[in-house]
């Protein structure tokens, strides 16, 4: 996280009278010129840098910089057919489907939040060109039968 590294501290010098500051304060250098930076502490035990364990630095409402640990980004739904994102159905994290209502979930139309609307509507014609094509096939064998 060099982000937090580079980040400075803005408060005032304390005078001894004063409480300590609850963070250590270390000299960084960056590219030309040395900052005097906050040190911070992780909020969650696990240290690595991994995929679900990303942070950002914040500063609280104290003056105080702070990690926040940022959740994963959502992506959004997509149609079962041509894998493009689905209109209407809102982009969450898997666990968070659970508590928005349905409404959120899916679109009023056959295959709402599954497939998209020129997918079902493709669909809708195929389905009807083959009813119709068994249907002919049918007339044709009828008037082949009364010959
Ligand atoms: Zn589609």
């Amino acid at each position: 996280m060099n982000r937090a590294v580079i980040a400075i501290a803005r408060s005032p010098p304390r005078s001894l009278h004063q409480q300590p500051p609850t963070a250590f304060l270390h000299f960084v250098n960056t590219r030309n010129f040395i900052k005097m930076v906050e040190r911070l502490t992780l909020r969650k035990r696990t240290p690595y840098n991994t995929k679900s364990n990303r942070r950002r630095v914040i500063k609280t409402p104290g003056g105080k910089l702070r990690y926040l640990h940022v959740k994963k980004l959502p992506t959004s739904p997509k149609c079962g057919d041509c894998h493009t994102a689905l209109a209407g159905v809102k982009a969450l994290r898997p666990r968070e489907y659970a508590t928005v209502s349905k409404t959120n979930k899916t679109v009023q139309r056959a295959y709402g939040g599954s497939r998209c609307a020129n997918c079902v509507r493709t669909r809708i014609i195929r389905a009807f060109l083959v009813e119709e094509a068994k249907v002919v096939k049918l007339v044709v064998k009828a008037a082949a039968s009364k010959k």
